[in-house]
């Protein structure tokens, strides 16, 4: 005898919940079936009511066309469908499912109950389904469909899911993960579909966790599902591509919102689909937008001409492909990626593109579905670690070794002579931090937080250092981005955030001898009237100089407990407050400071006095340059070598104290990010210089 096995044919109903098995895999994926199912029969309100996780109950109801009653008798049986009737029309099949197997295996591994009613029928009927068939619901009962009362539209209910498939039923560790996925499930159809009605509840509880009205927009949706942190930062677009047969309707995060993990709504012609090809894409576009690790929020819906797409994918394999999939894909990231850089918050600093080769993909309407030639691999080839040497590292710094010291000095620094003409030298006293809890000074830090350009922030806190284009204009690299930064204005917003932030905190610039603010304020009303920037006054110059010194005299208390600046009664400067350490801003302007403290700061409120001293401390210390001497007559040799020194010296100081300093807890307003991109402009993404380069 042989000890071969025979074969034999396995039982049809095995078969058939082997398939089913394939098909649910869990109630979420039931559900997304019914929904689907409801949304084809043309329902606006769908209620969906949950029991243990769905595994004891899943019920939905809607108030679709209904099924008439003589189609009731074969609607669970497998390839029974109403919207596939030719195999031709698999080709034109715009609804969700297509296949007819939904129903059918939801009843090969549950109870199924159907209470359905057509607008023309008298009355609802329903049936109960077991393996594809009408079964009895009890004993000496007849299997046909009952009349019974009900509403208009479709109530299915799934009960006892997998009560005959007894592994799967003991793999689910826990009800309520189940049901987070099938509020998952409800709330990306919900979005989807937003003109409909959606609720989804416990059984016995209170309060559904789903609960929208057919009333909302997308954007509302999307705030009730997802939180208005992002629905207020939400980007639309939807556009046409009648070259590659697709349209694309999208809802996304800007560059202001950003979470540890994506969310992603994906929608091919109106079916919830995966697509890891797209998801990589997306998270591209966005690489370059976002901190290191966080996500955008991205709905999308595409609609693919049902041709282009593989019909004969198992149905819940949710994982899709489709024709010319490349294509569209660079498609639909370039238009992403147009959009997020001409919000127009980031349009500054987005969009300015000044190299040839730099440029995105142009959108023009004929051809506006042009495949952009961008290869991903090629970001490899950009050194992109902000903390990698730069340029300037191996070319020789001017007084190297002098510089070094002033950095590495711990407590009290002295500035060298020769190094710097200035009669300052810097000091840190060491005492314990203050931990500052004055209204003020929190309501103006939230305000700086509450301007923040998170892009911008981003791109200044990972940046590498390239080098200083000229004296206000640097270029630095932020990921495969190159950008232009005007450093004097950047620099103003840096120092008037750490005035903020180590507010009464600050180590102190010691004069080497006093200056007098009266001759100092003096100086400037000179300099403004041959300026001709002074107004018509109604007081001499020097009347004006002594009630300015004496405001500042009388406030000098204030000045030195919270800005380090030290002032004697005599009216005489003797330090300034240390904002960066090693950082001496350059004197030329200390006159026109002064001045400004009485005519621009607002003496009256403490917020306002912080605040406006802050902003003009800010001002006096950002960068810029000192001033050329205008005479070049060989007498003024001196004059002129001590003019390069303090100028090697202010870009020493730009590129290795601002720059650092940008990088450590500097966060980037956005009035950064202006409109004519004058302050941050990105000049080129590297690789598309990589590209021309391999050209030549
Ligand atoms: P498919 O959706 O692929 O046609 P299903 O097994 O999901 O296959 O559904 C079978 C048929 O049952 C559908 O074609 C439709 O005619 C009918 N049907 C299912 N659910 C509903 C519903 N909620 N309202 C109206 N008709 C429905
Ligand atoms: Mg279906």
């Amino acid at each position: 005898m042989s000890t071969v096995p025979a074969i034999k044919r396995l039982d049809q109903t095995v078969i058939n919940r082997i398939a089913a098995g394939e098909i649910i895999q869990r109630p979420a994926n039931a559900l997304k079936e019914l929904i689907e199912n409801s949304l084809d029969a043309g329902a606006t309100q769908i209620q969906i009511l949950v029991k243990d996780g769905g595994i004891k109950l899943l019920q939905i109801q809607d108030n679709g066309h209904g099924i008439r009653k003589e189609d009731m008798g074969i609607v669970c049986e497998r390839f029974t469908t109403s919207k596939l009737k030719k195999f031709e029309d698999l080709s034109q099949i715009a609804t969700y499912g297509f296949r007819g197997e939904a129903l059918a295996s939801i009843s090969h591994i549950a109870h199924v109950t159907i209470t359905t009613k057509t607008k023309d029928a008298q009355c609802a009927f329903r049936a109960n389904y077991s393996d594809g068939k009408l079964v009895s619901p009890r004993p000496g009962v007849s299997a046909d469909p009952k009349p019974c009362a009900g509403n208009d539209g479709t109530q299915i209910t799934a009960e006892d899911l997998f009560y005959n498939v007894p592994t799967r039923r003991r793999a689910f560790k826990s009800f309520s993960e189940e049901y987070n996925r099938i509020v998952d499930v409800v709330s990306r159809y919900a979005v989807h579909n937003s003109a409909v009605s959606f609720t989804c509840r416990k059984q016995g509880a209170a309060t559904a966790d789903v609960q929208t009205s057919s009333t909302s927009n997308i954007t509302d949706t999307i705030r009730q599902m997802y939180g208005s942190s992002v629905a207020s930062e939400l980007l639309h677009v939807e556009k046409e591509f009648p070259q590659s047969e697709f349209k694309m309707n999208a809802s996304f995060s800007n560059a202001n919102y950003h979470v540890k993990k994506m969310t992603l709504l994906l929608f091919i012609n109106n079916r919830l689909v995966e697509s890891s090809n797209i998801k990589k894409s997306i998270e591209n576009v966005y690489n370059s937008l976002l901190p290191k690790g966080s996500y955008p929020f991205v709905y999308l819906s595409l609609d693919i001409n049902p041709r282009n797409v593989d019909v004969n994918v198992h149905p819940t394999k949710r994982e899709v492909h489709f024709l010319n999939e490349d294509r569209i894909v660079d498609t639909i990231t370039s238009t992403l990626q147009e959009q997020l850089e001409g919000a127009n918050f980031s349009r500054t600093f987005y969009t300015q593109t000044i190299l040839p080769g730099a440029s995105q993909v142009e959108s023009s309407p004929s051809d506006s579905d042009k495949t952009p030639t961008r290869k991903v691999q090629e970001y490899n080839l950009v050194r992109t670690d902000s903390r990698a040497r730069t340029l300037d590292t191996f070319v020789q710094r001017p007084e190297d070794e002098l510089m070094e010291g002033i950095v590495n000095t711990e407590d009290v620094l002295e500035l060298d002579e020769e190094l710097s003409s200035q009669p300052i030298s810097s000091q840190s006293k060491k005492r314990p931090r203050i931990d500052v809890q004055m209204t003020s000074i929190l309501n103006l830090r939230n305000a700086v937080k509450k301007s923040e350009h998170t892009g911008l922030t981003n791109v200044l806190r990972d940046h590498t250092f390239v080098g200083c284009a000229d004296d206000t204009l640097a270029l630095i690299q932020h990921k495969q981005d190159l950008y232009l930064v005007n450093f004097a204005v950047v620099s103003e917003e840096l120092f008037y955030q750490v005035l903020l932030a180590e507010f009464c905190n600050f180590g102190k610039l010691q004069l080497t001898s006093p200056v007098s603010i009266l001759e100092c304020i003096k100086v400037a009303l000179d300099v403004e009237e041959q300026q001709g920037t002074l107004p018509d006054q109604l007081q001499p110059k020097d009347t004006i100089a002594e009630t300015i010194t004496d405001v500042i005299v009388s406030r000098a208390d204030m000045l030195e407990d919270h800005f380090s600046m030290v002032i004697s009664k005599e009216g005489s400067l003797l330090a300034l407050p240390m904002l960066l350490k090693g950082y001496v801003p350059t004197m030329d302007k200390l006159p026109l400071f002064l001045l400004r403290m009485g005519t621009e700061v607002d003496w009256e409120t403490e917020e306002g006095c912080f605040d406006s001293l802050g902003r003009e401390l800010a001002i006096f210390y950002s960068a810029e340059p000192p001033v050329e001497p205008v005479d070049i007559t060989a007498d003024n040799d001196t004059a002129r070598r001590q003019y390069k020194q303090e100028h090697e010296k202010y870009l020493w100081q730009v590129q290795n104290l601002i720059f650092p300093g940008l990088k450590s807890q500097f966060i980037a307003p956005a009035s950064l990010a202006r409109e004519d991109g004058s302050y941050v402009t990105r000049l080129a993404r590297l690789t598309d210089l990589y590209k021309i380069f391999e050209r030549c």
